[in-house]
């Protein structure tokens, strides 16, 4: 999968709707569980700050979640330009 985009996550832009985690979760295993994604966001109760995080060991890089994330959180950036060692840029593992 060295040639497929990776994921370039920005918790800014994000408004903690979890569209993500229910289009990975469909995408493989055709159920809508979020605890069956491979992307989590956790949303801090009382600021509202996003963290975004990214299971880079299971995800296919399908780019499902990119597809459907509303807000521009999520962005396909080919592998090239990421950073040595694959880690997807600005999310959290
Ligand atoms: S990353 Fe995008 S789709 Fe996922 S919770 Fe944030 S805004 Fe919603
Ligand atoms: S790119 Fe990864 S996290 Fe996003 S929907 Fe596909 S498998 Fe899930």
């Amino acid at each position: 999968m060295a040639d497929r985009p990776q994921i370039s996550c920005d918790a800014v832009k994000c408004t903690g709707c979890r569209i993500c985690m229910l289009a990975c979760s469909w995408v493989n295993t055709k159920t809508h569980n979020p605890r069956n994604s491979f992307i989590r966001v956790d949303v801090n109760e009382k600021n509202f700050a996003c963290r975004i995080l990214l299971d880079t060991e299971k995800c296919r890089r399908c780019l499902s979640c990119v597809s459907f994330c509303p807000s521009g959180a999520l962005q396909a950036v080919e592998a090239e330009n990421m950073q040595e060692g694959g880690r997807s840029n600005g999310c959290t593992a």
